[in-house]
């Protein structure tokens, strides 16, 4: 893929990791709400069942595992992960092109090593941006003070958020979320940099 089609500049792709808990979709949505110039996020598939109040086709594409299999066999992923056993999740190329065709900017809100996969795939057309917790602990009781997920669930949560963190310095930026407000403003500033620049 190049960056340049037909002499027009295509659009430039931000990638957002986190362990789940740092705060990462109320940042993502405030964002986006606050009108960023031509930024989508692309809306990546998933075998797992949604979650009260998810809506098909704009938290997530929700298929069945068969569904899933069948879309890697015919190559419709820019990448895919298994994030947690059983549980798999993948960047469409369709949502990427659907927005880029547009002239727009995408952002990807994916695991990490989806991440450090896109930045290889886009180089310096992707900016890839890692949030951190202050704290595992403070992880830990963010995760219990949500209360979408069982105890084992929130342990697992738990578990992964640590090597997730391990990766934290393969992304171009870090941004630790003790506090939301200045957290959004910094990865504000982060991404209009990144999309103004040439
Ligand atoms: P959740 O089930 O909490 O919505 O998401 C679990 C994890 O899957 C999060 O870390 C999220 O960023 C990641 N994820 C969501 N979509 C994708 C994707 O398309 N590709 C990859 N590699 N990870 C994804």
């Amino acid at each position: 893929m190049t960056n340049e089609s037909n002499g027009r500049k295509k659009g430039k792709i931000i990638v957002v990791s986190a362990p789940s808990g740092c705060g990462k979709s109320t940042i993502i949505n405030s964002i986006l709400d606050s009108g960023q110039p031509e930024l989508r996020f692309s809306v990546s598939a998933t075998n797992r069942r949604p979650r009260p109040g998810e809506v098909d086709g704009v938290h997530y594409h929700f298929l069945t595992t068969e569904q899933f299999r069948d879309a890697i066999a015919e190559h419709k992923f820019i990448e895919w992960e298994e994030v947690y056993p059983g549980r798999f999740y993948g960047t469409l190329k369709s949502e990427i092109e659907r927005i880029v065709d547009k002239g727009g900017n995408v952002i990807l809100d994916i695991d990490c090593k989806g991440g450090i996969n896109v930045k290889e795939l886009y180089g310096d057309r992707a900016l890839t941006i890692f949030f951190l917790p202050p704290s595992i602990e403070e992880l830990r009781r963010r995760l219990i003070d949500r209360g979408t997920d069982a105890p084992d669930v929130i342990e697992e949560r738990v578990g992964k958020a640590k090597f997730e963190i391990s990766f934290a310095d393969s992304f171009d930026c870090r941004v630790v979320n003790d506090n939301l407000d200045k957290a959004i403003d910094h990865t504000r500033e982060l991404i209009t940099d990144f999309i103004d620049k040439d």
